[in-house]
């Protein structure tokens, strides 16, 4: 088997989201495709990949360093020695050629979302999704069918008031989830405690259902002054609350704050999530960690940032990873992590799961057909076909 085709293509998100900081509307996204001369049910095993979404897309570094590393490699460099098959770890290998250690962060966006398209590649080969073929390699044997998914959103729009939170907390539940997320620090913290129990209402009082992400932007004393505040309504969980590197405030918060903590989303590599759990203050028993492996080098170094965790006591149970994607959908009903972040209706069509697979009771069922699921997404399939119609 040989890849034949490495093509590269820039989308735009048609999203006018924004958080406090961020307009999501001026990012965009890195896709590949990657053809190759195996047939399966007599057409060519292709297989797609994107970057994922709060990171910009990454076409100089793909087109300049990464892809034309595997474009020169030889065919015998990129097969599995155990199988006809592509293997993935090779590849990563091939495409880190010449690069220097540390610095984990745009570079990792580009090598994601080759990984994801090396993968899918992988499941179809062996014509079984990526979920089941992760679970019998490297994962507890058996897939599991459904996964935890929460719904994240609850952004600041200029003239949003708390109503129109609520109403759109309502929607998340009508959809079917159960815990949902929404952001905070973008209001002074009066203003977002109202916010805050506003939502806690929608949710019939039950504080556990409803996370809080401040998006990596408190101080200490600010980060204090939330979890101090927070505390009484017992969140699902209080999510990057200062810089994501700042591992000495988040072990001073979480002395302070006895609930749930989660972050990791912009953590780019198994020795960044390394340095996390040594130096943080996360707690294996309660805390929460979200990696997106479309971000950081994706699933090659995944499976390592998975190794690191395992010999710092921490269980996969505790990786939700962020993005709202079906590689990391496929990852965490494979390898048995918490579940899986989703923003209904934003950041689509990358963003999202199949098309006729309703959220039920806060979980998600797989499809089941070969690689990472993309064919059961009608919109990403015709988005795919109108970037790489040569
Ligand atoms: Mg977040």
């Amino acid at each position: 088997m040989r890849i034949t085709a490495i093509q590269e293509a820039t989308a735009s998100i048609a999203s006018d989201i924004r958080n406090a900081y961020i307009d999501f509307s001026k990012m965009d996204v890195s896709v590949v495709k990657i053809t190759t001369d195996v047939v399966r049910n007599g057409e060519k095993v292709v297989g797609y990949g994107f970057n994922s979404n709060g990171r910009y897309g990454q076409g100089g570094i793909l087109r300049e360093r990464i892809l034309p590393r595997l474009r020169e490699a030889e065919p015998e460099a990129l097969r599995d020695p155990e199988r006809d098959n592509l293997d993935p770890f090779r590849a990563w290998d091939l495409m880190m050629r010449n690069e220097k250690p540390g610095g984990h962060g745009e570079r990792s966006v580009a090598v994601g979302v080759v990984d994801m398209a090396l993968w899918d590649i992988v499941a179809k080969i062996e014509e079984k999704p990526l979920h089941r073929l992760l679970a019998e390699r490297y994962g507890p044997g058996e897939a599991e069918s459904h996964a935890f998914v929460y719904a994240a959103g609850g952004y600041y729009y200029p003239g949003k008031q708390v109503e129109g939170l609520q109403e759109e907390m309502r929607g998340y539940l009508g959809l079917g989830y159960d815990t949902v997320k929404m952001k905070i620090g973008g209001a002074s913290l009066k203003e977002d405690l109202k916010r805050i129990e506003a939502v806690i209402d929608v949710l019939g009082g039950d504080g556990s259902r409803l996370a809080v992400d401040a998006n990596g932007r408190f101080d200490l004393a600010t980060a204090i002054d939330y979890a101090r505040a927070m505390e009484p309504y017992g969140l699902r969980w209080y999510e990057e609350a200062g810089d994501p590197l700042d591992y000495a405030l988040q072990a001073v918060l979480g002395e302070i704050y006895p609930g749930p903590m989660a972050t990791g989303e912009n953590l780019f590599s198994h020795q960044d999530a390394r340095n996390l759990l040594r130096y943080g203050g996360l707690r294996p028993d309660r805390d929460i960690l979200q990696f997106d492996p479309a971000l950081s080098y994706g699933l090659v170094e995944y499976l390592r940032t998975l190794q690191v965790m395992r010999q710092a006591g921490w269980s996969p149970r505790r990786c939700i990873p962020h993005g709202g994607h079906q590689f990391a959908l496929s990852i965490a009903a494979g390898l048995g992590l918490g579940g899986n972040e989703s923003y209904p209706g934003i950041f689509a069509p990358f963003g999202g799961f199949a098309d006729d697979l309703p959220i039920e009771q806060g979980r998600v069922a797989l499809p089941d057909i070969p690689g990472i699921g993309f064919e059961a997404k009608g919109k990403l399939m015709a988005l795919y076909e109108s970037l790489f119609t040569a």
